[in-house]
């Protein structure tokens, strides 16, 4: 059997059922997507813009993308016709954007919202008191073509895993707070998208439903290419 699709198989194995495995292949040619697809695999995670456009170009279109990285507010019109799922929305102005564009092509996109969970500093993700403040805005509640789904987060890279298990806990409190206050009675408010190769299992017995998992699928990547 192809590598990719062992690799695949082997990790489908650890995985409860209804958790969603998003293969991440980002600088991954797309023959190795190609193998992965053939092995049964559907959903895949990239993280920019331009090289998933390519490869949605490229490949099968019954492909499910998922925008998984950082997304700039300029760049949200070239995936709005096709993305499935973005994963790190982390302010009202890009989910304006977003709600602009999916308008544009008829469509409602599905979006997480991002936590900053980790210790490490970045720039990256919501806090609760930030995301409360979103979803009580008015400029929130006039979107029509945008439906959040869900939130996403990463752990510290670290090798301590009862921090990371903390993290990840804490991240399903988020959600489970936001559901009660804010997702009543939406039924698709269910993923949880926590995870990658090195710390999925924990992801997973904390309440994850969508693990993004690149490098134990496809290999180390090489970023001088
Ligand atoms: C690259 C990336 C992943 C996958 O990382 P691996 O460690 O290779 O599994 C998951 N999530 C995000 C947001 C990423 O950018």
């Amino acid at each position: 059997m192809n590598q990719i699709v062992e690799n695949i198989e082997r990790i489908k194995k650890t995985l409860p059922a209804g958790v969603k495995l998003i293969a991440v292949s980002k600088t991954k040619p797309v023959e190795d997507i190609q193998a992965a697809y053939e092995g049964g695999q559907r959903i895949f995670g990239e993280n920019k813009v331009q090289e998933l456009e390519q490869k949605y170009g490229l490949l099968p279109k019954d492909i499910e993308w998922h925008q998984i990285g950082h997304l700039q507010t300029n760049k949200v019109k070239y995936i709005a016709p096709f993305v499935s799922l973005i994963h790190a929305v982390d302010s009202l102005k890009l989910l304006q954007t977003i709600d602009k564009e999916a308008g544009k092509c008829n469509r409602v996109l599905h979006c997480l919202l991002q936590f900053h969970i980790a210790e490490e500093e970045t720039k990256f993700g919501l806090d609760e008191g930030e995301a409360g403040e979103l979803l009580e805005s008015e400029d929130y509640r006039e979107l029509k073509n945008i439906r959040i789904t869900g939130v996403m987060g990463m752990a510290t890279y670290t090798e301590d895993t009862g921090q990371i298990r903390k993290e990840f806990r804490h991240l399903h409190r988020i959600y489970e707070n936001l559901k009660s206050k804010y997702f009543t009675g939406q039924e698709d408010f269910k993923e949880l998208s926590m995870g990658m190769s090195g710390d999925y299992r924990i992801a997973v017995e904390e309440g994850s439903t969508m693990v993004r998992i690149g490098s134990s699928i496809f290999g180390s990547r090489n970023y001088k290419v």
